[in-house]
Formats: structure tokens, C-alpha cells, sequence
């Protein structure tokens, strides 16, 4: 009989090198049925009896999330391998072991293989592995991949365990009192229910049954009955916990881990800390973590914005408006063409194109930090320190970086969901970051501030960021369990190396996402610039309009200024306003000064006369949460895939802007009437 042995480890840790060791010449490579991912076999080397040994994808924990996890949980569940070769980079060893914990549930034979033993060695830390068998339950030994060192005692510790057909003893990871609640599970399974899941190792399936895996969850979804059994479970592991469910679990498995490390490890030479680790040290400590994540990204936002901004903008106008506009207009016009097409071409296009174009240059420094602070390895720190935090609401810590960036600009903001792994937490976020004020929408409040609430005016903009975040958590809380239901993806637990980005990968990066937005402003923001031109510019009878409030959109803008009259704005200034708003956020102030400019005394007296203080600040609220400007809005489609989910989008922030503006707008003028 042919055994069949997998191997199994971390992304890194060493399998392909440990697999290449290991086999021969008799080797099989090609696609796992149904997916583009790798499949390797091999027949182990330098045995008496027939091994065949299968490489597994990469994975950090047994959960279904990515396709990778999929893979290699069904091998082991389906093909029921004799004998699992767990490799863990020992130089990482606890972040290792969670992952082997979870495989000491499939109740299937093991080794443990300590990889990277050279690099351990020279940090002068000893590996106890009789004491580390002791602790886990099954053998380990000490080998390098890639030294080749070990790997003979390696093969000959897997001709001693093939045989055994099960693991030798499952340790101690859960509390007595845990394990009990576990144990008392699987027999009212096997009562109740008992054809369910049979092929299932017992502990795993109670495990993934109490955790509500995806997959499990997939196939149980319609016994209500059984939902409710889990449901008991789940509580009595909260009440003895004090835990939510995920978080227990997580918890026990890693101080097993940590304390059984404790016991099998100890350092031998007084070695002094890496400078890597001391650096990290300061970057993850508990209270300074998060003030310098703001400082960098003060520091990011005051040179990418600010100073660039400062340096390039002006040029840029004045090259869009002094050169091209006028060699425009002159070459046109040396042609005899129509002024309305010179318009078109200079007050639609070049405008609009350029008003998104202007941003180019600041843009792509902020994409050059970006994808710094991304490859250092510093992002996966934050989004790590904040998961906890972000779990509570539907979303992971890889969240918050969106959210951060989108404090500057929703555009790189919503592209930065892609480092989400988990889809139903990437849409979420792309969803929620664009209900972080953008630096566009600044100078709205400033304006309202200065005319309404002069001694407020902090406290204004300090609500309005309070605001932002209580809507964002609320619909993260919300919608995470309503329209983007599903699986969290597990605990953040992978904290790559600290170390110097690449300069290929940042320029390959930048370079991508600006093609991308430049491609952007070519099509979806081309098209919508000259359709808001040909609206602003021509009056409902199709005559080019000879005031602004002729135009079509004013007209527009006057049909629709009644649905803003509950909201305190009902004036057709404020609707035509928001509507070319949705070009840019920064047009919604020059709009409204081309609209007033016919009125008498300063601008900021005209806007005294159209607004209250109360419906000032729910003109506010409205700009800060409806939809994004229309680069963000196409960047969120493009990040949503679908349009089914992009709508749905828009329908949820507009209809929550609208909402809370009324209730701001109702309350506050019967308080301050
Ligand atoms: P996989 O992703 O698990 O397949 O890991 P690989 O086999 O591709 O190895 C990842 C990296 O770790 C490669 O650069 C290897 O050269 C390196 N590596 C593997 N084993 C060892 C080892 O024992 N010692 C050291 N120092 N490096 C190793
Ligand atoms: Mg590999």
C-alpha cells in the first residue's frame, strides 16, 4: 500500500525547499481540481515502503477564506492523509503553532518539523523537542531546508509515525471546563443528529460547528434546530469566557502555544536584541503605537497635499487655463469653430478633466508613501494593533488603513481595500471609507463655520469628524449584518518582517494606481464632465444659457430644491450646488459663489441669507456623508465589482446623509427656534 503524506505549513515557512529535499526524481506537478492553484506530489526519497508526498498550499489557519485555506482543508478532510508533516519556521514559532493547533484536531498522525533551525541557532534560542512532544503530543525535530540538516532524521521519524493512524494524544489546549462543554456537544451530535458531517474528525467538526464555520454553515444552514443547539453552546463558552466565541477560542489556542513555548524554549547566549525587533518594540507598544501612526501620516498628508499641492497645483491651473485653454480657443478659432464647441472643449472637458487632473502630482506622492508604509511591513503593524477594535463593528484592522488614507482623499482610500483578503470586509470597507471627510470637503465647513458659528468653529468641524466615525461604525455594525453578511476573516495573526521596500514594487505600484485613476478621469470623469458642461451651459430650450440660473441644472436644481426643504435647504443655490458637487466636492463653494454673485454685499452675506445656522450645519452634515465626487464613486465601482453592490452603495449613503440631516435639521430648529 502507498502512504500518502502532507505536507503543511505557512505561506514562507519553508515547504517548497523542505518538499525539493524530500523527493526524488518521480515528481507530479499540476492544478488542484477545479482552481489555478499548484498542486505538487512526489515520492518520498530514501524509504523502504512507498510514500508519496503532497505539497500543500500555504495556509495560516484550517478557516475557509481564501482559496488557498480551501485547498488544503479539503485534502486533509477528503483524502484523509496518513500522516501530516507540519513545517513551522521556528524562527517564528509561535505564529507557527497556531496553525498546528488547529491541525491536532483532525485527530490525524504528525510531525512537527522545527524549519529555519540555522537561523534560530545563531539568536542563541534552544528548542527542548522531548519537552515540546511532552507539551503538543507529537514529535517534533529540529531540521533546515535549506542547510539540509536533519532532513535524513527527518525521513526516518516519518517511517516511525506513518503507522500510527492517529495522533497520540490531544493536549490540553481548551480548559477542562471548555473541553467539557465541547465533549457534551459531540455526544448530543451524535444522538441528535447523526449522520451530520461524518467524515469529519469528532473534535473538528465540534469546533467549526461551535466557531459557525462558512463552510459548515453552508451545509447545516437549513436545520434551524441544530442552529439553535449551537447557539446554546456558543453562549455557555461566552458566559464562561467573558469572550465572544472567535475571540475564546483564539485566545485558548494561543496560550497553549505561548506557554508551552515558554516551557520547551530558553536562550542560551545573553544575545542583545535585533535592532528589527527593538524598532518594532516602539512601532507596536500599547500607548505610543497609534500617535505615531498619526504623526506619520500627518507628516504624510501635510507633505503629499500641502506641499505638493502648493508647489504643483498653481502651475498646473495656470498651464490648463493660461495655455491650453487659450491655445485652444485660438487654434479653434482660427478654424471657425463654433463657440459652443470651443466651450464644450475648454469649460467642459479641459475643466473638468483637469479639475480631477490638477490632483495628479499629489496623488502620486501620496501612492508613493502608501505603498512605503504597505511593503515596510508597517500597514499589517497598524492593522494588527487595531483588530480588535475594528472587529466589534464587521470589519478587520486591515480596515482602518483605507479609512485613514480616505481622511485625505477617498480615491486612494477606497483603492487601498485591496489589501482585504476577506471580500465580504473589502466591500464593506470600500463602502464605509468614503463617510471619512475628505480634505475637498474641508472648505465647506470652513465657509459655514466662518459665517454661522464664528466662535464654534473647531467644535464644528470636531462634531462632524464625531459624526463620521459613529456612522461608520454604526453601518459597519449595521450592514456587516444585513447586506454584507458572511464570515469574518480570522484574528489578524501575521506580522510580516519589518524591512526596506523595494524600490521595483513601489514604482510598479504607483505606477499602476495612477494609470489607473488617469485612466479614470479619461472615461467615466470625461463622459460626466461634459454631460454636467452641457447642463450648466445650455437652458432647457437647448439656447446656450445667459445666466447661470437659466441653465438646465438650475432648473434641475429648482425641481429638485424641494426635496431639501425638510432638511433646512430647500433653495435651489444649495441643490445646484450638490449637484456639481458630485464633479468634485470643492466646486460646491464656487458654484454657489457664481449662483450669489448677482446679489448684493459680500459672498459670505449672501450665504448668511439662503442658510440658518441650524440648516447650515445639516447642509454639512448632507455634504460630509452623501456620496463621494465622482472619481471616488468610480473608483467604489470599480472596487465593488458589481453593480448590484455599487448601487446599493449609493442608495445607503445618500439615504443616510438625507436621514440624518432631517433629523439634525428638525430637532435643531425647534431647540434653537
Ligand atoms: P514556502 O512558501 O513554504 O514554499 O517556502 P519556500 O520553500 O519557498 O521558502 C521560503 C524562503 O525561506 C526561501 O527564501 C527559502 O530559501 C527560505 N528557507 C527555507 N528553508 C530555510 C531554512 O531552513 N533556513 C533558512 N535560512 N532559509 C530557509
Ligand atoms: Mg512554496
Amino acid at each position: 500500500m502507498k502512504y500518502k503524506i502532507a505536507l503543511v505549513g505557512n505561506p514562507n515557512s519553508g515547504k517548497t525547499t523542505l518538499f525539493n529535499c524530500l523527493t526524488g526524481s518521480n515528481l507530479y506537478v499540476g492544478n488542484w481540481p477545479g482552481v489555478t492553484v499548484e498542486k505538487k506530489e512526489g515520492d518520498l526519497r530514501g524509504t523502504s515502503s512507498d510514500m508519496t508526498l503532497v505539497d500543500l498550499p500555504g495556509i495560516y489557519s484550517l478557516a475557509p477564506y481564501s482559496m488557498d485555506e480551501i485547498v488544503s482543508r479539503n485534502f486533509l478532510l477528503d483524502e484523509r492523509p496518513d500522516l501530516i508533516i507540519n513545517i513551522i519556521d521556528a524562527s517564528n514559532i509561535e505564529r507557527n503553532l497556531y496553525l498546528s493547533t488547529q491541525l491536532m484536531e483532525l485527530n490525524c498522525p504528525m510531525i512537527g518539523a522545527l524549519n529555519m533551525m540555522d537561523v534560530v541557532k545563531k539568536t542563541g534560542v534552544e528548542i527542548d523537542v522531548r519537552e515540546m512532544e511532552k507539551i503538543f503530543g507529537y514529535p517534533f525535530i529540529e531540521i533546515s531546508a535549506q542547510k539540509e540538516t536533519g532532513i535524513d532524521e527527518l525521513i526516518k521519524l516519518v517511517e516511525k509515525t506513518v503507522d500510527i493512524k492517529r495522533l497520540k494524544e490531544f493536549p490540553q489546549i481548551f480548559p477542562p471546563e471548555i473541553m467539557a462543554l465541547f465533549n457534551e456537544f459531540d455526544g448530543l451530535i451524535q444522538n441528535k443528529y447523526p449522520e451530520l458531517l461524518p467524515d469529519y474528525p469528532r473534535l473538528f467538526r465540534v469546533i467549526k460547528l461551535i466557531e459557525k464555520d462558512e463552510e459548515v454553515l453552508l451545509k447545516i444552514a437549513k436545520n434551524v434546530e441544530l442552529l439553535a443547539d449551537i447557539d446554546m453552546v456558543r453562549k455557555k463558552i461566552e458566559v464562561l469566557s467573558k469572550h465572544d466565541v472567535d475571540s475564546a477560542i483564539a485566545d485558548y489556542r494561543y496560550r497553549f502555544i505561548t506557554d508551552g513555548i515558554s516551557m520547551a524554549t530558553k536562550k542560551t547566549k545573553d544575545q542583545s536584541i535585533p535592532f528589527q525587533e527593538r524598532l518594532d518594540r516602539v512601532l507596536m507598544n500599547r500607548y505610543a503605537a497609534l500617535p505615531i501612526f498619526f504623526f506619520f501620516m500627518f507628516v504624510i498628508y501635510y507633505v503629499s497635499i500641502t506641499l505638493v499641492g502648493e508647489i504643483t497645483i498653481g502651475g498646473i491651473e495656470w498651464f490648463i487655463n493660461d495655455v491650453l485653454m487659450v491655445t485652444v480657443a485660438a487654434g479653434l478659432g482660427s478654424l471657425g469653430a463654433a463657440d459652443w464647441i470651443i466651450a464644450l472643449i475648454n469649460d467642459g472637458i479641459i475643466t473638468g478633466v483637469g479639475a480631477v487632473l490638477t490632483f495628479v502630482p499629489q496623488l502620486v506622492v501620496l501612492f508613493i508613501f502608501i505603498s512605503i508604509l504597505e511593503d515596510s511591513g508597517y500597514m499589517a503593524r497598524v492593522a494588527f494593533i487595531m483588530d480588535r477594535i475594528f472587529r466589534h463593528f464587521g470589519l478587520s484592522g486591515k480596515s482602518f488603513i483605507p479609512m485613514v488614507v480616505g481622511l485625505g482623499c477617498s480615491v486612494p482610500g477606497v483603492m487601498a481595500t485591496r489589501t482585504l483578503e476577506n471580500e465580504r470586509e473589502r466591500k464593506l470597507t470600500a463602502v464605509l471609507t468614503p463617510f471619512i471627510s475628505c480634505g475637498a470637503k474641508m472648505p465647506i465647513y470652513v465657509l459655514m463655520a466662518s459665517v454661522f458659528f464664528v466662535e464654534y468653529q473647531t467644535l464644528l468641524v470636531f462634531s462632524l469628524y464625531l459624526v463620521s466615525l459613529t456612522v461608520v461604525f454604526a453601518s459597519g455594525f449595521v450592514l456587516s449584518k444585513t447586506w454584507f453578511k458572511g464570515a469574518d476573516s480570522g484574528y489578524l495573526l501575521e506580522i510580516p518582517p519589518l524591512r526596506l521596500p523595494k524600490l521595483k514594487n513601489t514604482a510598479t505600484q504607483v505606477w499602476q494606481r495612477t494609470k489607473e485613476f488617469i485612466v479614470r478621469a479619461g472615461t467615466i470623469i470625461f463622459a460626466a464632465s461634459v454631460v454636467l458642461w452641457f447642463l450648466q451651459s445650455f437652458t432647457p430650450g437647448l439656447q446656450m444659457a445667459q445666466t447661470p440660473d437659466e441653465s438646465i441644472l438650475a432648473v434641475f436644481g429648482k425641481i429638485i430644491a424641494p426635496i431639501f426643504i425638510p432638511l433646512g435647504f430647500g433653495n435651489w443655490v444649495a441643490s445646484v450646488a450638490l449637484l456639481t458637487g458630485i464633479a468634485a466636492k470643492e466646486m460646491i463653494i464656487s458654484t454657489m459663489s457664481v449662483l450669489l454673485s448677482g446679489q448684493e454685499g459680500s459672498f459670505t452675506d449672501a450665504v448668511s441669507l439662503i442658510f440658518t445656522p441650524v440648516s447650515a450645519y445639516s447642509f454639512v452634515i448632507f455634504v460630509l456623508l452623501a456620496s463621494p465626487c465622482m472619481a471616488a464613486i468610480a473608483t467604489m465601482k470599480k472596487e465593488l465589482g458589481n453593480w448590484r453592490d455599487f448601487l446599493f452603495a449609493l442608495a445607503y449613503q445618500i439615504g443616510l446623509a438625507y436621514t440624518i440631516a432631517l433629523i439634525v435639521y428638525q430637532v435643531g430648529s425647534r431647540i434653537f427656534s
